[in-house]
């Protein structure tokens, strides 16, 4: 059982999860973006192989029973979870320091039965990846002790994956993520000071200068953020003001699908192969407390939804450690323009 821990310092919580070093695929190696190759017969993610998972919590499955081949799309709980979903919080004080009970849930999204990247899956594909994200999430919200849900995906060695077969994870986590914490408290400054969506205005002159835009389309707008930590960072934005992702509507993901496609796929012709983080920024749980829409009363106003895509192309070291702050060797506006001038082939 994993339990969480506050560093009063940093007003921060820490996930103590030791049993996650059991895994077996987490044994140190040098390549920084390989994973081992795995057959078919030993992917334990591959169509059938479902025995190898837990029960499937979720499926698009045109053929076959649960836990069978047949499926396109297969949501399971993780193997080897960093939080569990029985139990109750149980704060407890401890001296100046406080800790709660590991509860939480994660999941795998697996998302092809093939050993296709996500990169190269039809869009359609896409689309049912990022529906399945919106599903599980509906799903998880239900749950008041959960206040926060997060997608993220690694995708190779150095970014943190064990498989290679293309899977996202989802997250629900007791506590508040500090990273949304900051950004609601600037929209909610900005919206004190303006009475406007600090997201809004990103988008807006994002628009008007275009010199970080990557790719846009109906609906959504991919950018290099203008103090971007890492180098060829993208963001992917919605047009329209949405807060909560569970509210995307079809059009919307049919867009996302194809603003991810494009965005992965300009990487690969800029970068070739590199290894990424990918999260999904969605507006926080209403949880039975409801204690963080007491403080930011106006989140479904000035919150945007949104993907974050960072390649693991540098290091975090002593210096963005020590101070918080990173170091990014190229500039956002050159990144975007050689982004944008790669053609991709989108269907
Ligand atoms: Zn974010």
């Amino acid at each position: 059982m994993s339990e969480l821990r506050r560093d009063p310092l940093l007003d921060r919580w820490v996930i103590i999860a030791e049993e996650r070093q059991l895994r077996p695929q987490d044994a140190p190696s040098s390549a920084e973006y390989e994973l081992p190759t795995v057959d078919a017969d030993s992917d334990p993610f591959a169509a059938g192989n479902e025995r190898y998972t837990p029960a499937e919590v979720y499926a698009i499955r045109p053929n076959g029973e649960p836990n069978s081949p047949g499926w396109t799309v297969r949501a399971i709980p993780n193997k080897y979870p960093i939080l569990r979903v029985e139990g109750d919080l149980d704060p407890r004080g401890y001296g100046v320091y406080d800790k709660l009970e590991g509860i939480g849930a994660h999941e795998v999204v697996i998302e092809t039965p093939s050993d296709l990247q996500l990169r190269d899956l039809p869009l359609s594909q896409i689309y049912d990846v990022l529906n399945t994200f919106r599903l599980r999430m509906e799903d998880l919200t239900r749950d008041k002790r959960f206040a926060y849900v997060m997608v993220f995906k690694n995708h190779g060695r150095s970014a943190g994956a064990t498989q290679s077969h293309s899977h996202s994870q989802i997250v629900a986590l007791p506590i508040m993520p500090v990273r949304v914490r900051e950004q609601l408290t600037a929209l909610q400054q900005h919206w004190q000071l303006k009475r406007r969506s600090l997201f809004q205005d990103i988008i807006d002159q994002e628009l008007r200068q275009r010199e970080r835009v990557v790719f846009e389309n109906e609906s959504m707008l991919v950018i290099c953020p203008f103090a971007s930590s890492f180098p060829f960072e993208l963001q992917i934005l919605p047009k329209r003001q949405s807060a909560d992702f569970r509210q995307a509507s079809v059009e919307e993901l049919r867009d996302l699908a194809e603003a991810l496609k494009a965005s992965l796929l300009k990487w690969k012709g800029a970068l070739g192969e590199v290894a990424y983080n990918m999260m999904l920024h969605t507006a926080p749980n209403d949880t039975r407390q409801g204690s963080i829409y007491q403080e930011f009363p106006l989140i479904d106003t000035y919150y945007f939804w949104h993907i974050e895509l960072l390649p693991r192309l540098t290091k975090t070291a002593g210096f963005e450690w020590g101070t918080g702050h990173y170091i990014n060797p190229v500039l956002p506006e050159r990144a975007a323009e050689y982004l944008r001038e790669i053609e991709v082939e989108l269907s």
